[in-house]
């Protein structure tokens, strides 16, 4: 099955003796088979890629955005032209089906589309000064260079909202991917390098990439020298590397955990509804951040809705991610696969009726970690229903009154991404106003899982409070300098102080 492996590590600029000889093994979930050894990076080399990306700043940070955004539009091009190969790694490497390895790619051209447009529009305010004669206005500046560390279950996307906003912003990326994916990390450097061959103004190490560990992110996280540390990961990863960075006074951005709710009112339109569950609690075998994880049903139409969904459940094609037939691929690990038992045993202790959930084994692919996704009826909302278990298992709960669901939706430590399905406008703006969902991520008859790249991205709570991607995003990663412009021959000050 591997047999396209190596074409697509040629068609992608990936030399194959590179990819052997080293410590680090990087397997497919797909099979479990060994795709490479590559030589891992220590904390030394950290250091030294740190340094670079620092000499990168000094010449880029002169550049003029717009001319920055021309080597974001050349990578553009260039990831249109790899976009095949690319997503097909993507899903040999991470394990997601094919149309969502292509589109993760999408959303790497889409992002460098916007970031090309913002690198035109890097704008401060002019503000009304209290003083005649002066004008104040606010100025955005190149931070530095950051230190962006992602998560193996968006392998490239993620990185690119983070890259392709930084370069414009005139700031140096060093990438740290996760251990599980760095190949397609490695494949998009690749390609970054052919953009940057084409362009003239830039200076060499824009982009660079860190194989290894967590080690290699503390060590980001350690050095002053990133004054932001973009850092996509396990809530758990956040406690760890957030207190890290502020010690030294950096910046963190953390996209962590989500634990992601959907309510269900009775004038929901239930052919919609049973579409958007399917996606966002089954794709990507449940391991998305955004991945809906707690369904609130209400009471009218909970055994209707419950009947039809495992029903469709029960359809779902799991398999070979690379069959285009495939909805669901495999969990990543056996890591994942006992988490996700574990997570149904205790689902069953604490009252729940589990539907699906088993291994299923693919013939070919003994070693590899595929499940049926799971539903399971939960009695209310306990103490695992609080958790993030990163796997397709779906708890549902009964509720009579919106206001208590909301109530119960909002009661879990994280703050990612949320929906509701209703026809009736007070339900939708309720859930939408100051007292309704807590999240970063609002939708209305929309699933809480995959967001365009035109707005911010990000959650409250346990997610970490960071944004990326769209919006005013970019804002993270560029300094704000306020400017007092005195264009009058005298000099009075602010707050009416007479000082002579
Ligand atoms: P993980 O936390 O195990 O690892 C993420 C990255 O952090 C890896 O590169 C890892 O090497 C590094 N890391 C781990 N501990 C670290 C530490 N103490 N200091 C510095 N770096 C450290 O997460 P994972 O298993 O790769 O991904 C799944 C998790 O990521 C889930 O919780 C998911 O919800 C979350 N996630 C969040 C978003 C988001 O945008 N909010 C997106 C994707 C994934």
């Amino acid at each position: 099955m591997h047999l396209n492996f190596a074409d697509v590590c040629f068609h992608l600029g990936l030399d194959p003796a590179s990819l052997t000889g080293g410590s680090h093994v990087v397997r497919s979930p797909i099979d479990g088979s060994e795709l490479a050894r590559l030589p891992p990076h220590d904390r030394a080399d950290v250091g030294e890629a740190v340094a670079k990306a620092q000499a990168a700043f000094l010449e880029w940070r002169g550049v003029p955005p717009p001319k920055r955004g021309e080597l974001v539009r050349l990578f553009g091009e260039e990831l249109r032209h790899h976009k095949q190969h690319l997503g097909r790694l993507v899903t040999i490497e991470s394990g997601k089906i094919i149309q969502e390895g292509l589109g993760e790619v999408q959303e790497m051209i889409d992002i460098c589309d916007f970031a090309v447009g913002l690198s035109r529009q890097l704008y401060g305010l002019t503000i009304a000064s209290e003083r005649p004669g002066h004008r104040l206005m606010e100025s955005w500046h190149p931070l530095g260079p950051v230190g962006v560390i992602t998560a193996f279950n968006f392998p490239v996307a993620v990185w690119a909202w983070n890259a392709a906003l930084a370069l414009v912003c005139g700031d140096p990326v060093v990438w740290k991917p996760s251990e599980k994916t760095p190949l397609t990390a490695l494949a998009c450097w690749a390609i970054f390098e052919r953009a940057w061959a084409r362009y003239a103004e830039a200076p060499r190490d824009l982009v660079q990439v860190l194989v290894g560990g967590r080690e290699l992110g503390e060590a980001l996280a350690d050095d002053p020298r990133l004054p932001l540390i973009s850092a996509t990961g396990s809530c758990r990863m956040g406690r760890d590397l957030g207190p890290r960075v502020q010690r030294r006074f950096g910046r963190p951005l953390l996209e962590l955990g989500g634990n992601n709710g959907m309510i269900v009112c009775a004038s929901a339109d239930l052919d919609l509804t049973v579409r958007a569950i399917l996606f966002s609690a089954a794709g990507t075998a449940g391991q998305r951040c955004t991945s809906l994880r707690r369904l609130f049903l209400h009471d009218q139409v909970y055994d209707e809705l419950l009947g039809r969904l495992k029903a469709a459940y029960e359809r779902i094609a799991v398999g070979n991610p690379l069959d285009p037939g495939t909805l669901v691929g495999p969990l990543i690990d056996a890591g994942a696969l006992e988490r996700m038992q574990g997570a149904l045993e205790r689902a069953v202790a604490e009252g729940g009726r589990v539907f699906g959930g088993e291994r299923v084994v693919v013939e070919g692919h003994v070693d590899a970690c595929y499940v049926r996704p799971a539903i399971v009826e939960m009695p209310g909302q306990t103490a695992l229903v609080r958790e993030e278990t990163f796997a397709p298992i779906l708890y549902v709960m009964r509720y009579g009154d919106l206001a208590e669901a909301i109530r119960h939706h909002n009661d879990v430590p994280q703050g990612l991404a949320s929906s509701i399905f209703t026809t009736d406008v007070r339900e939708a703006e309720l859930f939408m106003s100051a007292e309704g969902s807590d999240c970063g991520i609002v939708n209305v008859n929309a699933g809480p899982s995959g967001a365009e790249i035109g707005g911010a991205f990000g959650g409250e709570k346990e997610t970490g409070g960071g944004r990326e991607s769209g919006s005013d995003a970019w804002k993270a990663y560029m300094r704000r300098a306020t400017n007092t412009i005195n264009y009058s021959r005298e000099l009075p000050l602010a707050q009416g102080i007479e000082f002579d």
